[in-house]
């Protein structure tokens, strides 16, 4: 079953959302106490044999097994103290991108992925590192126009200066996976941070 490997959002005991798991994590968890199952419509939280009882609704995803057919957890609520502490953000080309929303972060301008490079703000042969604060999008004019130097060398200005983003769960998991039932669970402070902020 295809489904079981799809993203499931994880909330802590104060609802927050603190991580993703697998279905078939999720599933697991539920069916040894550890997670309840939320009914996004509701939010109504339930154990693995309520859970299971709930009618399948029609068009949304379903699991079968050769006894029952259950309704897939989207998002599970742990009934313990967490141990899915805060991840850091992976530094990675697609988060990267992600944090910087496809703009140059000299000319402000939104491009496709293939317009946009990875810029050194202190250059490599500078000293400068790989990393969430010395790394950020760049078009190809604005590289081109920064060539080998630091923005006060180039006289050039960041839109703002990079950072780590703070972790959010759902800047984990590809763009088109994210579902639609998360929404009211993840606060706009994280979507933002996801993607205006850095
Ligand atoms: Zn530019």
């Amino acid at each position: 079953m295809a489904c079981l490997e799809e993203p499931t959002l994880v909330l802590n005991r104060s609802w927050v959302a603190v991580s993703t798991t697998t279905v078939r994590e999720a599933v697991s968890m539920i069916y040894r106490g550890a997670a309840r199952a939320i009914q996004p419509e509701t939010w109504q939280a339930h154990n693995f044999d309520s859970w299971a009882e709930l009618a399948l609704v029609e068009g949304q995803p379903a699991l079968h097994t050769v006894r029952l057919a259950m309704r897939v957890p989207e998002v599970i609520l742990l009934t313990r103290h967490t141990r899915m502490p805060p991840r850091q953000v992976p530094f990675s080309r697609r988060n990267l991108y992600r944090r910087d929303g496809y703009r140059c972060q000299y000319c402000g301008h939104q491009q496709l992925t293939q317009e946009l490079s990875i810029d050194h703000v202190v250059p490599r042969s500078h000293g400068g590192g790989t990393s969430w604060e010395n790394c950020v999008l760049a078009c190809l004019a604005c590289n081109v126009c920064k060539a080998n130097r630091t923005p006060a060398q180039a006289r050039m200005t960041l839109l703002r200066t990079p950072t780590r983003p703070p972790w959010s769960p759902c800047l984990m998991v590809q763009m088109g996976r994210r579902r639609a039932s998360w929404e009211k669970f993840v606060s706009d402070q994280y979507w933002n941070a996801a993607l205006e902020e850095g």
